[in-house]
């Protein structure tokens, strides 16, 4: 009888391949063959580069299962897959601490101005008045979306001295207590008194655009921004804006509007650092979305599939 096919899109680490092989019928593809492939295909594995829209869920006629290797599931129709009774899974814990690591570095990396720096000696300069940097203890930051990674940021922060607030209308005051971090009542509040922002939440109707021209324009003058959620969430534009009028003293993005970015000016400023959408890429969160995923597809296929499919699903795969 015939395995489960799985379908893999984007480079996920071996042990994935490791636990599912001996289970299923296991494929990676590029993402543009992915249109022609849906109908073929059991579980599809993604990463958050893949857009599965309601169009393509109404192709996958054999699909069961879309396993997000990663964490938002904003690339995903979610609700549609729902309605068609396509399950879909993800690997939120897996990045946590990579994304929240991430962010403190770039935090600091602005506070010290590590790239502009860097590029300087390169270019053959040493010793530069931009060289003053600011220290981080007994600043105030401000978190916005106090969840899985908001929380970590906020507990690395507090260890490097710095008094941290969070602005979260979805959790208990009581969480960010526990933490001893101040949950402050609206954005605005958090906007102004904060000397770095630092954006966890995920992109949503809501969040989409959240910090704009207005938002911005209330932030203290010389602070800091740094993104590792979804680029949606800021208005670039207004943030090209509120850079090259010298109000904001920086920023830093691991995610942008459009990624691969085409022409976007930021990149033509000092004051702005960009990483490529790298706050889950390393060894061990690549790790953990692997298990994580397989262990998610192993248990769904055991279930769900068992009766249509034939397949030896063992746990002890994933040990
Ligand atoms: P999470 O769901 O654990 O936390 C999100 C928090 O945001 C929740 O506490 C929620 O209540 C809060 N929130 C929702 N709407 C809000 C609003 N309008 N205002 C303020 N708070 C709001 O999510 P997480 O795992 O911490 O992930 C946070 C973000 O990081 C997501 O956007 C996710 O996609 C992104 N992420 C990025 C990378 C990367 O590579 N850069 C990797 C993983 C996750």
């Amino acid at each position: 009888m015939e395995k489960p096919r799985i379908v893999v899109i984007g480079d996920l680490d071996e042990e994935f391949h490791r636990i599912l092989k001996p289970h299923a019928e296991l494929r990676e593809i590029p993402p543009r063959e992915l249109v022609k492939e849906i109908e073929n295909v059991d579980v599809l594995v993604v990463r958050g580069d893949v857009k599965i829209t309601r169009e393509l869920l109404d192709r996958a006629v054999r699909l069961k299962l879309i396993a997000r290797a990663g964490s938002g599931l904003d690339n995903i129709d979610v609700d549609y897959a729902k309605q068609k009774g396509i399950k879909v899974v993800n690997a939120p814990d897996a990045p946590v601490d990579s994304v929240a690591e991430l962010s403190i570095g770039l935090i600091i990396s602005l506070a010290r101005k590590i790239p502009l720096l860097d590029r300087h000696v390169k270019s053959g300069g040493w010793k530069d008045s931009r060289a003053i940097g600011i220290e981080l203890k007994e600043k105030i930051l401000g978190v916005i979306g106090l969840g899985r990674i908001g929380t970590r940021v906020a507990i690395m922060a507090k260890a490097l001295g710095m008094r941290v607030i969070a602005y979260d209308p979805y959790i208990p005051k009581a969480k960010a207590e526990q933490i001893g971090v101040m949950l402050v009542d609206s954005l605005y509040e958090l906007l102004k008194v904060s000397d770095f922002i630092s954006i966890h939440v995920p992109l949503t109707d809501e969040t989409k655009g959240m910090i704009g021209a207005k938002e911005l324009s209330l932030m203290k003058k010389g602070a800091y921004l740094v993104n590792t959620s979804r680029g949606a969430v800021i208005d670039e534009k207004a943030l090209f804006e509120s850079l090259v009028s010298n109000h904001l003293g920086g920023v830093a993005l691991d995610v942008l509007s459009e990624e691969p970015p085409v022409g976007n000016p930021l990149l033509k400023l000092d004051n702005v650092i960009i990483t490529p959408h790298i706050g889950g890429s390393t060894l061990e969160s690549r790790r953990k979305i692997a298990t994580t995923i397989a262990g998610e597809v192993l248990s769904f296929i055991s279930t769900t599939c068992q009766s249509e499919l034939s397949l030896d699903v063992s746990r002890k795969a994933l040990e």
